[in-house]
């Protein structure tokens, strides 16, 4: 069993939230935290509207905050678009590339996401990067080419001191608000490829989130996984008690990894 020091929980908002909830969200998040221990890290990806409330509600507190999504440019005649250097203005950290629904709903290339991501690098931005399969893909037996082929067009592109800066998120799109969570073994056989791929072409370790369908339920069975060093919460991450619950799965396995190293 390899020894962890901490796990990042990154709530997804997706298209969700009002600005009265997320007070009330945010605010006993905010509350909560400290209860977590320093190894249980917070953060939420939060619609662009939001941002400035994120900002004020989350500033010199020790949660993160940041956007679903980047602009592949700076700055121009993009209408609809929203730059990393905009974003960067309001605090953002963090921001979600290649999600599989923007992947699958809007058409986004592997290519286009690793542009997405050295955009949001050179803003000072930490991109999480989303691979992951469709349940077609997975019956194929294609898991591990696709997850190899979305990973190969960011590391085409990154400088390895970038790609040291990345967060990869493994998020099967077939477990993604479908109550389905790959088993151990498929988790482990995904995070071999990923992890042996980044030593082979760039010699670099990054922190691997799971994603898709975590509850307070499967929380702490999943952070067991050694190999896992964090989650991307979708629609748990929108109830401060089960986002809460998650993360002190994830502290309660820390603690009993170093109960067992003691
Ligand atoms: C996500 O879409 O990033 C996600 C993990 O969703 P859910 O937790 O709702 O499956």
């Amino acid at each position: 069993m390899k020894k962890q020091q901490s796990k990042l929980l990154v709530g997804n908002w997706k298209m969700h939230g009002r600005l009265a909830s997320n007070a009330v969200l945010l605010h006993t998040l905010v509350q909560r935290a400290a209860t977590l221990g320093p190894q249980v890290q917070l953060a939420v990806c939060v619609p662009y509207p939001y941002l400035a409330q994120a900002q004020t509600s989350l500033e010199n507190t020790p949660i993160d905050y940041g956007v679903q999504d980047v602009s592949a440019y700076m700055h121009g005649a993009y209408t609809g678009e929203v730059s990393a250097p905009m974003v960067a203005e309001f605090g953002a950290t963090l921001a979600i590339v290649g999600h599989s629904e923007r992947r699958i709903f809007h058409s986004e290339s592997s290519e286009l996401v690793a542009v997405k991501a050295q955009r949001a690098l050179e803003a000072g931005i930490t991109p999480i990067i989303c691979v992951g399969e469709t349940l077609d893909e997975r019956r194929a037996g294609q898991t591990d080419n696709v997850v190899y082929t979305q990973l190969s067009a960011v590391l085409n592109v990154l400088e390895k001191a970038d790609v040291a800066r990345l967060i990869i998120a493994y998020e099967p799109f077939w477990a993604i608000g479908t109550g389905r969570i790959p088993t151990a073994q498929q988790m482990q056989k995904v995070y071999t490829v990923i992890r042996t791929q980044l030593m082979a072409e760039v010699n670099v370790h990054v922190p691997l989130l799971y994603g898709g369908s975590l509850k307070p339920s499967n929380a702490q069975e999943l952070f067991s996984q050694s190999e896992i060093d964090g989650a991307l919460i979708g629609a748990a991450s929108l109830s401060a008690i089960d986002f809460l619950a998650i993360a002190k799965a994830a502290s309660t396995v820390l603690s009993e990894n170093l109960d067992y190293f003691k």
